[in-house]
C-alpha cells in the first residue's frame, strides 16, 4: 500500500514504538495497517466413492481441476465459509462433516482450511469460476496436479486414508502456486 485507506496520505514502512515489525504507518494520521494472514477454506465433497471436483475459468491456474474452495468471507465461520464456497462453485449442496487438513502458505500470508464434506445429492453444475464439474472415483481423477499445492496435499491425504481422524498439516515456505 502507498496510501492511508483512513486519510488518503502516504504511508511509510516503519517500526511502530512497542512493536517489533515493520508496519505501514500514515504519515498525518499515523494509524498503523497491520497485515494478518488471508484464510481460504477448501471442501472435498464426497458422494458415495467418488470426489467433487472443479476446473478453474479464472487465473491463477485457469484450466486446472482443483477442490471447490475459496477465501472465507467476514461473519461466517470456517464451516459456512467452506459450504458456500462448494456451493458457489459446483451449485452441489454438502455437509461438512469435519476439518481434514490444513496449510499454512507463509510466504503468501495465507491460511488454508480444507474440510470433508458429505454431498446431499450428486447434483452439481459449473458455477461461475468454473468450466466444469465432475465426479471421480480415485482411478478417475485426472492425471494433471491439481491447481495449487495445498489441495494436492488435501486431496493426496484422503486419498491415502479417508478415515484419518487426525488433521494433517504441512506448511509451505517458498514460491509456488498460490493456495
Ligand atoms: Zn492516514
Amino acid at each position: 500500500m502507498k496510501y492511508c485507506s483512513l486519510c488518503g496520505s502516504t504511508v511509510k514502512f516503519t517500526v511502530p514504538e512497542q512493536d517489533n515489525m515493520t508496519r505501514a504507518v500514515c504519515s498525518s494520521c499515523h494509524n498503523v495497517f497491520y497485515e494478518s494472514p488471508r484464510i481460504v477454506v477448501v471442501t472435498i465433497p464426497v458422494w458415495e466413492e467418488k470426489i467433487l471436483l472443479c476446473r478453474r475459468s479464472i487465473e491463477p491456474c485457469r484450466g486446472f481441476w482443483c477442490l471447490p474452495g475459496g477465501y472465507l468471507e467476514k461473519g461466517e465461520t470456517l464451516e459456512e465459509g467452506a459450504r458456500r464456497e462448494v456451493l458457489e462453485e459446483t451449485n452441489a449442496d454438502v455437509e461438512i462433516i469435519r476439518l481434514f487438513t490444513k496449510t499454512e502458505i507463509l510466504h503468501i500470508g495465507l491460511i488454508m482450511f480444507c474440510f470433508l464434506g458429505r454431498l446431499r445429492s450428486p447434483d452439481c453444475s459449473a458455477g461461475m469460476e468454473t468450466l466444469e464439474v465432475g465426479l471421480f472415483k480415485a482411478q478417475e481423477i485426472p492425471g494433471q496436479k491439481l491447481a495449487f499445492e495445498a489441495h494436492q496435499f488435501a486431496l493426496n491425504c484422503y486419498l491415502d486414508d479417508p478415515e484419518n481422524l487426525e488433521v494433517s498439516s504441512m506448511s509451505i515456505h517458498q514460491d509456488s502456486p498460490e493456495a
